[in-house]
């Protein structure tokens, strides 16, 4: 296979801020791997907070070459072993990659990918739609916009949480879902906020605390009026045991996963262990947003939206209408440029 990469920047709607931080760009690394006539697409949305960097990636991405330039692109899987050893802890490359090799299987093949993994492709749950941070006004607007989505995701965390509560709650009565990233330190504040969030139409808690803090999750799990959702705190399978217990769900994301392959695997180790599954993303394209979305009819949640918070997409792919993900029936991903579409 020839691997070919370059840079796209992705500049966002509104600001974007959440606990961690602000961002008004994304500029990501996008892959295209090539066998026999037959191109597949790729996307690593990396994010800081996991190690990556653009540097990091393209850094996994050379160390991936030697791999793919002789490896056959059918025994994806064996592959995906080899990269993952070649370029550990860099999940969004290897995400890019093996999102390109399921790309390539299902062009090549002439079926789309949801078709290849025996999926339907509706119904699917409905996706929420995430507010970041912001002043009253701005959240108010925000949700003006997306008046439509059944469901709402809400980034708290910050000293700002009561303010941002109150100008949701002023606009909208949709179901919200609330995501702190992190930004409740102690087991006490963390309930305090669950139990305040409890009246006010909430459905669930994302990562209220930081990672790691499990014997604190497993206090908070007992106590909380509201289901606890890990997200920072998972990654890859192998760290779905530990959170029984600790946590009601996990969001899983191709970007921390390392791809299609592994969210796939981690679907089926959630749902044995007992754990509610939510489907999420980055800021990412509808390229990686529609990889993701092929998984959709296997998870309880979804939250993919990260490509609606993109001002100058250069995909289309899977398309969203009030919260509904209709997903393209081409093959493979089933992604098009739109730079192509206008020519
Ligand atoms: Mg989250």
């Amino acid at each position: 296979m020839t691997l070919t990469d370059h840079q796209r920047q992705l500049d966002l709607k509104h600001p974007w801020t959440i606990a961690r931080g602000t961002s008004a760009s994304k500029t990501y690394g996008f892959v295209e791997l090539t066998e026999d006539g037959v191109t597949g697409w790729g996307e690593a949305a990396h994010n800081v907070r996991y190690g990556e960097s653009l540097e990091s990636i393209q850094a996994a991405l050379q160390a991936a070459r030697p791999i793919l330039e002789t490896a056959d692109p059918w025994q994806f899987h064996h592959i995906l072993e080899s990269l993952k050893a070649a370029m550990p802890s860099q999940h969004a490359a290897l995400a890019a990659l093996d999102i390109a090799l399921l790309d390539w299987v299902g062009k090549k093949l002439g079926i789309p990918l949801y078709r290849y993994l025996g999926l339907r492709p509706a119904p699917l749950p409905q996706t929420s739609v995430s507010i970041g941070i912001d002043e009253p006004d701005s959240i108010a607007k925000k949700i003006a916009e997306v008046a439509d989505f059944p469901f709402l995701k809400v980034k708290l965390g910050t000293g700002s949480d009561e303010a941002i509560m109150a100008a949701v709650r002023d606009s909208t009565n949709q179901i919200v879902r609330v995501d702190a990233n992190e930004g409740w330190t102690t087991k006490e504040v963390a309930l305090e906020k669950c139990e305040w969030l409890a009246g006010q139409n909430v459905e669930f808690v994302e990562q209220p605390m930081p990672a790691g803090s499990l014997d604190d999750l497993r206090w908070l799990r007992e106590r909380s009026p509201l289901p606890l959702v890990a997200d920072e705190d998972v990654k890859t399978a192998s760290d779905l045991p530990a959170l029984v217990g600790a946590y009601d769900g996990v969001n899983l994301k191709l970007m921390k996963a390392g791809g299609i392959q592994e969210t796939l695997r981690m679907i089926h180790v959630a749902r044995a262990l007992g754990l509610q599954i939510m489907l999420g993303c980055m800021i990412e394209s509808s390229l990686g947003i529609t990889a993701a979305a092929h998984l959709a009819p296997l998870v309880d949640w979804l939250d993919l939206d990260g490509n609606l918070l993109i001002a100058n997409d250069p995909f289309l792919g899977a398309t969203c209408q009030a919260g509904t993900i209709i997903l393209p029936d081409r093959p493979g991903i089933g992604v098009l440029e739109r730079s192509e579409l206008r020519t």
